[in-house]
This record gives C-alpha cells, sequence and structure tokens, in this order.
C-alpha cells in the first residue's frame, strides 16, 4: 500500500491524489500553505502552524471551508492512515477551480490537501561542518507589494534567490529586503550571535514569522541567552561570531561562510551547538519552553 493523502475531505492513494489544471492554486499561485513537523507522534507546534495558515488565507481573502479543529482532526488522520509518527506535514489550500480569468470570485471549491512525508533538506555533514551561504541581488517581497508573512504558493522570488545561490554554487541565499537589510533565507530565518547576544531581523524587516524562529528565541531565553531583534546589515553578518538558520524543515543549521567570508573562526559556533541540541531536545524529548 503507498502513501496516503488528504484531499477534498478524503483520503487517497498518492497517484490518485490531483486537482484540476483549472485549479488557481495552479493557475496563479493563488492558495497558501504550511510546512508542520510530527516528532514521536506529536505534530510540533500545531496550533501556531494552524493559526498562521488561517492568517495567511486571511490576508489573500481566502475562506478555508473547515474550521481549524475539523483540520487538525484530519492531519492526525492522514498521519495515521501512513502509520507515521515522524513526518514533514505539508498543507496546501487552493483558492479552487476557476476560469482562465484571474477573478477569484469565479472560483469554488477550494482544495485542502494534506500530504504527510519525509523531508531532508541538508545532508547530515552540513549540521556538522556548517553551511556556506551568499547574500543574492533577488529580494525579498515588500509589505507593499505582498506581505512576506502570508506563506503563499506564490514563491518565485524565493526561488530565483536559490537559483543564484546554486548558481555560485552553495545551497542557500539570503535575502535582502528592498531598503538593504537583511531579511531571511529562502525557506528559513536567520540568526547571528553577537558577543553573547542572539539577534535576528523583527518582523517587520520582510520575513516570515518562523515558528521555529519564536521556538529558539524561547529555547535561548531558557539559557540565559541575551534575544534581541534588530535590523542587520550584510556588514552585521560578516562581523557575526556565529550564524546559523531555523525552518521546520530544516531544524536548526549553522552558517560558517557568508558571500565567501568565514563567519566566526569557520566552525559551528558554541551558542549555536548548544541551542541545536536544546531544540532537539524540544522536539524529541521533553519539553524545555514552559
Ligand atoms: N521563511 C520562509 C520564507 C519560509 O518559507 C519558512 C518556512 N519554510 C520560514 C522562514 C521558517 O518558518 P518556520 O520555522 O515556521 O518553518
Amino acid at each position: 500500500m503507498g502513501l496516503k493523502v488528504y484531499i477534498d475531505g478524503e483520503l487517497k492513494e498518492k497517484e490518485d491524489a490531483r486537482i484540476s489544471v483549472y485549479d488557481h492554486g495552479l493557475l496563479y499561485g493563488d492558495g497558501i500553505f504550511e510546512g508542520i513537523r510530527a516528532y514521536n507522534g506529536k505534530v510540533f507546534r500545531c496550533k501556531a502552524h494552524i493559526d498562521r495558515l488561517f492568517d495567511s488565507a486571511k490576508g489573500i481573502a481566502l475562506n478555508i471551508p473547515i474550521e481549524k479543529e475539523e483540520l487538525q482532526e484530519a492531519i492526525l488522520q492522514t498521519l495515521k492512515a501512513n502509520n507515521l509518527s515522524d513526518a514533514y506535514i505539508r498543507i496546501v489550500v487552493t483558492r479552487g477551480c476557476g476560469t482562465l480569468g484571474l477573478d477569484p470570485a469565479k472560483c469554488s471549491n477550494p482544495q485542502i490537501i494534506i500530504i504527510t512525508d519525509s523531508i531532508t533538506l541538508y545532508p547530515k555533514e552540513m549540521y556538522e561542518n556548517g553551511l556556506e551561504v551568499i547574500t543574492v541581488p533577488t529580494t525579498r517581497t515588500s509589505h507593499s507589494a505582498l506581505s512576506p508573512k502570508i506563506k503563499s504558493l506564490n514563491y518565485l522570488n524565493n526561488i530565483m534567490a536559490k537559483i543564484e545561490a546554486r548558481q555560485a554554487g552553495v545551497v542557500e541565499a539570503i535575502m535582502l529586503n528592498s531598503a538593504g537589510a537583511v531579511a531571511e533565507c529562502t525557506g528559513d530565518n536567520i540568526f547571528i550571535v553577537k558577543d553573547g547576544t542572539l539577534i535576528t531581523p523583527p518582523p517587520d524587516s520582510g520575513i516570515l514569522e518562523g515558528i521555529t524562529r519564536k521556538v529558539v528565541m524561547e529555547l535561548a531565553e531558557c539559557a540565559s541567552v541575551k534575544v534581541k531583534e534588530q535590523q542587520l546589515t550584510r556588514f552585521d553578518l560578516y562581523i557575526a561570531d556565529e550564524c546559523f538558520l531555523t525552518g521546520t524543515a530544516a531544524e536548526v543549521i549553522p552558517v560558517v561562510k557568508i558571500d565567501s567570508r568565514q563567519i566566526g573562526d569557520g566552525a559551528p559556533g558554541q551558542t549555536t551547538l548548544k541551542l541545536l541540541e536544546m531544540f532537539r531536545e524540544e522536539t524529541h524529548h521533553n519539553s524545555i519552553i514552559k
């Protein structure tokens, strides 16, 4: 038996889980999504992810046709059907089928899709030795265009940034905002450590407010590490003692080189390693955050 996918209220075999070519999720990237993890049979920060999904939907005036509780049930049901206790969960909500014109008012039947599978963003060595990243020309969407807080099905800026990184021979890109300040990576938030303080760009710097970002900030507080949300420039990155990225799929991953410049002593830093260990504890064993 193959993998089952939840679609339009039913569990279907992966091969049979399809949407129409007239769905505006496909035609225009008109829809929203979430990436969530389950660890040891528990959905990590489920409420926060579901709340963010509903906020994204509201942001694009899309009405999700089920209640939050039903969605949570559907996630658990999909995990169970696939016998998964550790998984990456992808929720997608599309605008639904419409005409070949843009008008969402002509769309009906938004599709709710739940995929439960595994995901490996980076090889194990990169977690041990750290990533090399670069800043790229493509900027994050500005608030005046489309709020970067909306996790929409339109990730083209971020995909362009990923291509720019790949073309330069590295696996990840740091995206700036339209004012030239550091925003985030293509699917991860960024942190630096400077003189013992953990610093990350503030919510209004053009970022998706990561749920992993919040967990890591809370863990840092538990470890008595000073945490600051502060605008960062490329200069701040270059003089940082440590750097790491956070995201649901990537979890916590050290960065050791930015724009060909070595960060700190070129190895994952002590604070980074401590937070990485605490994050693993938080997700897999006992909750540190009360
Ligand atoms: N930024 C962007 C652009 C993202 O798509 C994501 C999620 N993949 C993140 C940051 C990290 O957010 P979270 O920790 O909630 O997964």
